[in-house]
């Protein structure tokens, strides 16, 4: 899709109407690399910002097999039936540029993706865990500013995607599945402790049993582990997304759970710390990105991972020269 960075603003003014055009427009935009593309993206974002915060933005994750797309589709469908905008969006660094996406996959979230009141975007393929965050919150913004209701951010249980996700969402959903007893089923602990509240899918058929002990043992566990808020008791609910049973129940719980931080002051506390979170994470990025563009740099960077690698020089000093480098005043032509 081609983007127009030159009007920024008619863009803004056409997803602040809700148009589906724009929207999906204004967020190729936000996901572009070019340096023309972020400097439009900027003005975009700056004319957005004071329609966003108005949604409940919820992280969910959970290993693949949870039926995290499944339950992110009854959710979505139960979001929908309430009246409000559900719009899903994925953070899947690991995924190949070859459209291998999670959201990618057409058959998922088949009937969601079928209504017009529902927005679905797969991971921006191709960049580094810090690049699909950064994208993925102002994506975020956007569509909160286009005027959806609840915003679902879905990311795979591997590696440091969570920890991103729980950084820029109101509340962090952990889906399991009743193991036979396991405990967090290789989830890791600092994952469960991210966790505002825990829902125990599958329970159905001859699972349904296994996934009410499982609901309990899980209850159980949590309480060997610091609360996430001392304004919330983190809860453990079972569904069945196959069967859209139970997901009302979570959905009540979502609700709760805005409105008692709403009232204690934590939601606002949450997202400021969050936003000035984000801001470091920018200057990192950014300065780690002209750092690596700097010509005399890059000259430098093959023989002095080289010499690293091999032993010959030590991290520390390496990176210290790249700084001092990088520091130096260009040379004029
Ligand atoms: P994801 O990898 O976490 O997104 O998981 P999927 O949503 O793709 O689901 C993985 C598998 O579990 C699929 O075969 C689903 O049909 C199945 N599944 C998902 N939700 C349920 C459920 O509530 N009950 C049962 N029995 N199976 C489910």
């Amino acid at each position: 899709m081609s983007v127009s960075p030159s009007d920024p603003s008619a863009l803004a003014k056409g997803v602040l109407a809700g148009e589906r055009r724009a929207l999906a427009r204004a967020i190729t935009l936000i996901e572009s690399t070019r340096p023309d593309h972020r400097e439009a993206a900027e003005a975009l974002m700056h004319d957005l910002l004071p329609h966003t915060g108005r949604s409940v933005r919820i992280g969910i994750t959970g290993v693949p097999g949870a039926g995290k797309s499944t339950f992110i589709e009854s959710f979505g469908l139960h979001v929908l039936a309430e009246g409000k905008r559900p719009a899903v969006l994925a953070v899947d660094p690991s995924s190949p540029r070859s459209g291998g996406s999670i959201l990618g996959d057409k058959t998922r979230m088949e009937e969601l993706s079928r209504d017009a009141r529902a927005f679905i975007r797969p991971s921006p393929s191709g960049c580094t865990l810090g690049g699909v965050a950064r994208r993925t919150r102002e994506a975020m913004l956007v569509c909160e500013a286009a005027g959806f209701d609840v915003i679902v951010v879905e990311t795979v249980g591997v590696g440091q995607s969570e920890t991103a996700v729980a950084d820029m969402v109101d509340m962090f959903l952990l889906v399991l599945v009743p193991g036979g007893g396991d405990e967090l089923q290789g989830i890791k602990k600092g994952i469960v402790e991210l966790a505002d509240a825990i829902v125990v899918n599958k329970a159905d058929g001859d699972l349904a049993k296994a996934a009410a002990r499982a609901a309990r043992d899980y209850k159980n566990a949590l309480h060997l582990l610091a609360p996430s808020s001392p304004h919330w008791t983190v809860p453990v609910l079972t569904c069945s997304a196959m069967e859209r049973s139970g997901i009302d129940d979570v959905w009540t719980m979502v609700a709760g759970y805005r409105d008692t931080m709403d009232k204690a002051g934590a939601l606002a506390e949450r997202r400021s710390a969050q936003a000035h979170a984000w801001m470091w994470s920018e200057v990192s990025e950014t300065m780690l990105q002209a750092l690596r563009d700097d010509p005399r740099v890059e000259r430098l960077l093959p023989d002095m991972e080289r010499a690293v690698a091999e032993g010959r020089m030590a991290p520390g000093a390496a990176a210290r020269q790249l700084v001092e480098t990088f520091r130096l005043p260009l040379a004029r032509p």
